[in-house]
């Protein structure tokens, strides 16, 4: 192993935050009982906003970003990680409080891994990363909660992002009907190869809505918040569920609770970053088997390092279509 590895540094001065990428080594990392060589880390939202500083997302300086790796373990002190096995990272405060992911190494602490499924790639597992992870805990909350494909159309907002994409092609894969709502319709070819039957614009979501509308959807996946979440769940028909991930559009949820007492509806609450470790290896391990490859594929672009800062800003300004994968050895 070579002492020394090029990491991107976030770095926060009276100007604002500076990303870029220097020669790091592995004693400046912080402490864990296993040692990563990152193979593939990806760019989520959260890393947009932590890479530009539009959030406050990193907690102390400098930093090294990136919220998921996937990588092969090259030192363990850790009995249940075998030096040499492939493990995937995400959550628990890496890339916010912990060096994460944008970088040749990362030290870790043993319990945050969970194995590789043996039919991923790592390539293929940060094509997925945090955003499909929470498509999946969407999708098994969805379930959770009673939700099967004879129930009628499941909306999909964010339709063109990471977690819209990969809940769009999961959930058509498990046979539900799929409609998207997305602010791009001229990607509704895209959003039909992964499984979508129906696009919607978003604009009819965005505006402050009615406190109940027309029951139009049996559940929902929601990565928006604000207006929209408010106008779904006011649309969601009778005992239906709305799982809720993101914000999107805003914070805010300017809602009332008409649908919850008059249509029993469920809003389930999705959290990636403390997901416990047994919802974890469910998910990745059904990801692993539900997701259709070649559309994971279709999702996906490589970038390199160097290619973070722009793409980090790129992912704020809604114009990602899917999933952006760093190989951070490029
Ligand atoms: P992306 O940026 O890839 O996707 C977000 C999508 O939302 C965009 O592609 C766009 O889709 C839509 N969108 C953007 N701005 C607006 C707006 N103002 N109003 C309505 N729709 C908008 O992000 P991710 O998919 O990675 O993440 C989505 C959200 O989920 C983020 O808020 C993220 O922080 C959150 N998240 C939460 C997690 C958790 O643990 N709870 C884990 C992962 C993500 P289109 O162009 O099709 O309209």
């Amino acid at each position: 192993m070579s002492d020394s590895f090029r990491a991107l540094l976030v770095n926060k001065d009276d100007e604002g935050y500076h990303a870029g990428v220097e020669n790091w080594s592995t004693d400046q990392l912080m402490e864990g009982d296993v040692l990563v060589r990152v193979a593939h880390s990806t760019i989520n939202y959260k890393d947009g906003l932590a890479v530009t500083g539009k959030g406050p997302i990193i907690r102390q300086f400098p930093m090294i970003p990136g919220i998921d790796l996937a990588g092969t373990v090259e030192e363990s002190g850790n009995p249940d990680i075998a030096v040499g096995s492939k493990v995937i990272l995400n959550g628990f405060g890496v890339g916010e409080r912990h060096h994460g992911g944008f970088s040749q190494y990362a030290r870790l602490k043993g319990e945050w891994l969970v194995p590789l499924p043996g039919s991923l790639s790592t390539l293929q597992a940060m094509a997925i990363g945090t955003a499909g992870y929470t498509a999946m805990l969407c999708v098994m909350a969805l379930e959770h909660n009673g939700v099967t494909p004879d129930k009628g159309p499941v909306l999909v907002t964010g339709a063109n992002g990471g977690v819209g994409s990969v809940a769009i092609a999961l959930l058509s894969h498990l046979g539900y009907q799929v409609t998207a709502s997305t602010g791009r319709v001229q990607e509704s070819d895209y959003l039909k190869s992964l499984g979508a039957t129906d696009i919607v614009d978003r604009a009819e979501f965005s505006e402050p809505g009615r406190p109940l509308g027309k029951e139009r959807w049996a559940a929902a996946v929601d990565s928006v918040g604000s207006h929209t979440l408010a106008n779904v769940l006011a649309q969601t028909s009778y005992g239906g569920t709305v799982a809720a991930c993101g914000l999107a559009q805003g914070m805010d949820l300017p809602a009332s609770v008409a649908p919850f007492i008059l249509r029993g509806i469920t809003l389930a609450g999705i959290d990636s970053v403390m997901a416990p470790r047994e919802k974890r290896l469910v998910a990745w391990e059904r990801l692993a088997r539900e997701l259709d490859l070649s559309k994971l594929e279709a999702i996906s672009n490589v970038i390199g390092l160097e290619d973070v800062p722009e793409a980090a800003a790129s992912i704020l300004a809604g114009k990602v279509r899917g999933r952006l994968v760093v190989d951070v050895n490029a």
